[in-house]
């Protein structure tokens, strides 16, 4: 079987950590995401989340060599060597570049790029109800996904809490840094033929059906 690296990306808010969690179950896949990667450090007092966390507060982006340093380390774990789904990452040309190489450095590729698309209005809707579990990050939302029992997560019963990035004027600023900065590597990843675009705005499980197909079809392409 020939493996699949995913990389899922999309502005924030657009659904990638609900359909990631779906697709590792799915395919098997271990699923990469370097924002929960980030929060674990701040989490932790770790060097790396001392130095991320005033970047993340604001809802700019960590500096590109420490994000490369930290993915790239991820990626050579041995769950990751028969394919991968990465969320959030890359989110700037220069991380793609750093991606692309340490892959083709051991002879492996980006299967494909997923966008999740939804337009601005959509992702502040999303954003500003959204409610995340303290312990292990499973995501709510308090309109379109609410919980049994308000506040508290039915997975594990911990406490919901709001993400600091997640508060209004935070969001404006993720949606500009996502334009500005992520947006380009829709023509980097067009141009090499690995670009897939989801709606984003269907139901959850539309848009899992989806890229399963995208996915399904990959597979046959990669088996000719
Ligand atoms: P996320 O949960 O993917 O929205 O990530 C939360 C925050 O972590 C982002 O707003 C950034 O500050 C930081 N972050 C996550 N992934 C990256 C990345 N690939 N490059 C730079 N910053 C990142």
């Amino acid at each position: 079987m020939p493996e699949l690296n995913l990389i899922l990306f999309g502005p924030p808010g657009a659904g990638k950590g609900t359909q990631a969690e779906r697709l590792e179950r799915d395919f098997q896949l271990p699923f990469i995401s370097t924002g929960d990667m980030l929060r674990g450090n701040v989490k932790n007092e770790t060097d790396l989340g001392k130095k991320a966390k005033q970047f993340m507060d604001a809802g700019d982006l960590v500096p590109d060599d420490l994000i490369v340093a930290m993915a790239g380390e991820r990626l050579q774990h041995k769950d990751a060597q028969d394919g991968f789904i990465l969320d959030g990452f890359p989110r700037t040309l220069e991380q793609a570049g750093a991606l692309d190489k340490q892959l083709s450095g051991v002879g492996r590729r980006v299967t494909a790029a997923l966008l999740i698309d939804v337009p601005d209005d959509d992702v502040i809707r999303r954003l500003s109800g959204r409610r995340m579990c303290v312990k292990s990050g499973h995501n709510y939302h308090v309109e379109f996904d609410p919980p049994k029992h308000e506040g508290v997560c039915d997975q594990d019963g911990s406490r919901l809490v709001q993400r600091d990035d997640d508060k209004p004027e935070v969001i404006e600023n993720r949606l500009k840094v996502y334009h500005e900065q992520t947006e380009p590597l829709v023509e980097h990843y067009d141009e090499q033929g690995l670009m897939r675009r989801i709606d984003g705005t269907r139901p959850a499980a539309e848009v899992n059906d989806h890229i399963r197909a995208v996915i399904a079809t990959l597979r046959l392409e990669e088996d000719v």
